[in-house]
């Protein structure tokens, strides 16, 4: 986390974590760039993404991390968590293992990142109600237990996208100001 002394102006690191294919780096080509890409390649090369908000007048440069894929065989490695103040763990509504496994990136993301970092739980694919296997209430009822936002977003069609990622930068900005 830096600030500036010019202008008042922040740079916040903050990564996005979940299992394979839950929608991770389309959350942040959506939040980055408004782009959508149904056939995501599994890596795209790229660490993070920049994006300026406004936050009380302030300007935020949001510095979004996405895994290159090395979720897959768990092997996140620390570099990436490091410096991090905000984390979206991210499951996929359709697919419960997925939500099964927030557990374990919250005992990684604990395991390298002090307990001040701003969590939101993210269930992502509301756009596919239809086959969804993971109801809002658990998503809550977790989220409560963990002491974590939550939020239910469509990378697809951009439903809650940016409200996650702004939510994560305002409470981030609460936490130092
Ligand atoms: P990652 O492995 O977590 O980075 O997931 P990707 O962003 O690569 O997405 C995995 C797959 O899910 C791709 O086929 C995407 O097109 C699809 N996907 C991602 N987000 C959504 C969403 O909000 N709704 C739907 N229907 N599909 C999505
Ligand atoms: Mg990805």
């Amino acid at each position: 986390m830096e600030e500036a002394g010019e202008g008042e102006e922040y740079l916040f690191k903050i990564v996005v974590i979940g299992d394979s294919a839950v929608g991770k780096s389309n959350l942040l080509s959506r939040f980055a760039r408004d782009e959508f890409d149904q056939n995501s390649k599994a890596t795209i090369g790229v660490e993070f993404q920049t994006q300026v908000v406004q936050v009380d007048g302030k300007e935020v440069k949001a510095q979004v991390w996405d895994t290159a894929g090395q979720e897959r065989f768990r092997a996140v490695t620390s570099a990436y968590y490091r410096g991090a103040v905000g984390a979206l763990l991210v499951y996929d509504i359709t697919r419960r293992p997925t939500f099964d496994s927030i557990k374990r990136w919250l005992d990684e993301l604990n395991t390298h990142c002090d307990t001040t970092v701003a969590r939101m739980l993210v269930g992502n694919k509301c756009d596919l109600e239809d086959i969804r296997d993971v109801s809002v209430e658990e998503g809550k009822n977790l989220a409560e237990e963990e002491g974590l936002f939550f939020i239910e977003t469509s990378a697809l069609d951009a439903t809650n996208v940016n409200t996650a990622f702004e939510n994560v930068i305002r409470a981030i900005y609460n936490n130092i100001s």
